[in-house]
């Protein structure tokens, strides 16, 4: 079962627009015995060409995701499957550049906040167990790059940060 909520926020260049997403395709935690590529490949075309659809974005040019060392995602595979998916659309040929996220956990009786290292999930500074996980479940499009289907001639200039 995916959950999946859009909220944006966006920066328009002149030509290139580029849109800032924070969607998030939220995973059960038991469901990382097998992993799903290509359904959250599909999953992802389908909220892009959507979201370019919104702000008029022609042809999608870059994908940001934010994937978290928990996530159960392997990179490699994921831009395999989102480039067989996206042939013919308007996200072929896109760069997908993918951020990993840490491990992150918060300690409720110390009330501080830690990285998890080799996945021990116990608090450095009191030892206890009683923390909850802030970052590490991450499957996020954190944004999309695309040219906006204004006709300027040849002068295709690329849609770089
Ligand atoms: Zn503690």
């Amino acid at each position: 079962m995916r959950h999946i909520h859009a909220g944006l926020r966006e920066a328009i260049g002149n030509k290139c627009r580029k849109t800032k997403l924070d969607i998030r395709l939220f995973r059960e935690p038991d469901e990382r015995s097998t992993v799903h590529e290509l359904a959250i490949a599909e999953n992802l075309l389908g909220i892009l060409v959507e979201e370019a659809r919104s702000h008029g974005i022609v042809r999608i040019k870059k994908v940001k995701l934010q994937i978290g060392e928990l996530a159960a995602v392997v990179p490699e595979s994921l831009a395999f499957c989102f480039e067989l998916v996206s042939r013919d659309t308007i996200a072929e040929g896109s760069e997908i550049e993918i951020e990993n996220v840490g491990l992150t956990a918060h300690c409720r009786k110390c009330d501080k906040s830690f990285a998890v290292e080799e996945q021990v999930f116990l608090c450095p500074g009191c030892g206890g167990a009683d923390i909850e996980l802030i970052s590490g479940r991450e499957l996020c499009v954190s944004s999309i790059e695309g040219e906006t289907g204004e006709e300027d001639g040849a002068n295709q200039s690329p849609c770089g940060s």
